[in-house]
């Protein structure tokens, strides 16, 4: 934690490794090494972090496995003051920085480090442009070959099938395909 209250004029200035963390829906990062910067000015904070790691996931349309090196540079104000939050920005020397709601005496580093990593993970990783994805039908990866389920068109719907059919297509594996 950073007390707030006591920054010195200079700054305070952490920095750490983590081997692993966890983020939300199965994705992790490894070997973390990030530092964060905290500067008082003028009753708000300047707010530097920087790091790296190796992202851990799966491709949104085949589930294969994948990683993907990550790195965070960061900087914004926190502020308390509401109509500057509000404006959104802020120049400070000549950076325009983006202004956060900061209404806490203390800064948790390693919350602030991990939102910082959340914030730059890949929204739709796929483990190539050009991924095949599953077969709806039974799950094969068409990247490895073509399954032999019968093209949907050709299939006599049976109940099942069709509430089947109709479950799917509220799935969306990859919204941009
Ligand atoms: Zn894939
Ligand atoms: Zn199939």
């Amino acid at each position: 934690m950073i007390d707030l209250h006591k920054l010195p004029p200079e700054g305070v200035r952490q920095a750490g490794t983590t081997d692993k963390l966890e983020l939300e829906g199965d994705v992790s990062l490894r070997d973390l090494a990030w530092s964060v910067f905290v500067l008082p000015s003028d009753g708000d904070v300047f707010i530097e972090v920087k790091g790296q790691a190796l992202w851990q996931g799966c491709c949104c349309r085949c589930l294969a496995p994948l990683d993907r090196p990550l790195t965070v540079e960061s900087q914004f104000l926190g502020s308390k003051d509401a109509d500057l939050v509000g404006r959104g920005s802020h120049a400070l020397g000549s950076q325009d920085l983006d202004v956060v709601f900061l209404p806490e005496d203390s800064l948790d580093e390693a919350e602030l480090v991990r939102e910082q990593f959340e914030l730059q993970a890949p929204m739709h990783p796929l483990c190539a442009e050009d991924c095949k994805g599953l077969c709806p039908n039974c799950g094969k990866n068409w990247n490895k070959g073509l399954c032999h389920c019968r093209p949907e068109a050709d299939q006599i719907p049976s109940a099942l099938n069709r509430a089947l059919t109709k479950a799917l297509a509220g799935i969306k594996l990859d919204p941009e395909s």
